[in-house]
């Protein structure tokens, strides 16, 4: 039987209703509104698209928001300084700062310098040791993670026992799912196996994955006979292996793959995620639901 395909693009709406309620109950109860500013140094163009969608969805969401561009040539110390301006800002709740930054500015000093409170993203060291920790120490969980998590439960797949298998060991998705799925706690205390470059028989631990969570940026990388028969296969790879003439825009845009052959691994997975549709539009709404719980923990 073909899997149930997890659209993300359907869950992240649901949770963006769910949102828009929470802020305007917040900004009726409280006064608070949400606050989030995004600094965007220089033009990138893939920066300037992933800016512009962040801040769309904030403004659709209610929240109070800034899109502070600054030159590619700012000095390293002024980009402190904006960001000391904004920590100390009580409207402002989230503070993201685009990745990458211009050569010659370092982007770990200035993650750091975003207070931990504001850090909706979760890169500083002081949220990932709090989601080591787990518990009610962990406030933060880093959106892509975070988004992965809430489709494996809104789903209706069970975790508690499961074994997640997670391919990849990247500080951004790997190693913070593989923390999240291993919480004592609902929606997580799974038993948890990280595979890479240096493990041996890939293939085995895969198809041994009640949960499998793939993000290594290799296309078609998981093959079919890996997946054990009804598995939840979550796919976060995001691979251009071509260009396509848009019927809608008349303009070439990107063909994209993930990590996983769908087409094949649809017909023995029990459910899972399409690429793109599947893990991509939950990023954004799991950084709206971060500025919302931080605009929330302000509220004394
Ligand atoms: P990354 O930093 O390049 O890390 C990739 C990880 O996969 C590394 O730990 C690497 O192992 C492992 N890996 C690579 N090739 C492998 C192989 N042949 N066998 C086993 N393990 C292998 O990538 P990332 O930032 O985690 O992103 C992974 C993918 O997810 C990319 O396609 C990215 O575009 C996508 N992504 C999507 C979203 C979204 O919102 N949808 C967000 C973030 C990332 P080593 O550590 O041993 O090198």
């Amino acid at each position: 039987m073909a899997a149930k395909i997890i659209s993300g693009t359907e869950i992240a709406a649901q949770i963006r209703e769910e949102l828009k309620k929470e802020v305007a109950e917040m900004k009726e109860k409280h006064g608070v509104v949400p606050g989030l500013v995004t600094i965007l140094v220089g033009q990138n163009p893939a920066s300037v698209s992933y800016v512009t969608g962040k801040q769309k969805t904030a403004h659709e969401l209610g929240f109070y928001s800034i899109q502070d561009n600054q030159p590619a040539d700012i000095l390293e110390a002024d980009l402190l300084g904006l960001v000391d301006k904004y920590n100390k800002d009580p409207k402002i709740h989230g503070i993201l700062v685009q990745l990458p930054l211009p050569k010659g500015i370092n982007e770990k000093k200035v993650l750091n310098a975003i207070d931990p409170d504001k850090d909706v993203d979760c890169f500083h060291p002081v949220n990932v040791g709090r989601l080591v920790i787990g518990g009610e120490e962990a406030r933060f969980k880093p959106c892509t993670p975070a988004g992965i998590q809430e489709l494996i439960v809104r789903s209706g797949v069970e975790t508690s026992g499961a074994e997640v298998v997670v391919v990849g060991r990247s500080n951004i998705v790997g190693k913070p799912i593989a923390l999240i799925m291993m919480q004592k706690g609902k929606g997580a205390n799974s038993t948890v196996t990280v595979v890479h470059t240096g493990s041996k028989n890939m293939d085995q631990h895969c198809k041994s994955a009640d949960i499998l969570i793939v993000a290594a940026g290799v296309p078609g990388l998981v093959k079919p006979e890996w997946i054990k028969p009804g598995a939840c296969v979550i796919d976060v790879g995001v691979n251009r292996v071509g260009e396509k003439l848009s019927e809608k825009t008349g303009k070439m845009v990107p063909i994209l793959k993930g990590d996983v052959d769908f087409d094949a691994a649809k017909e023995i997975a029990g459910a899972i995620t399409p690429v793109p549709g599947g893990v991509g539009p939950m990023t954004i709404t799991m950084l709206m639901k971060n500025t919302v719980l931080s605009a929330k923990m302000s509220i004394k």
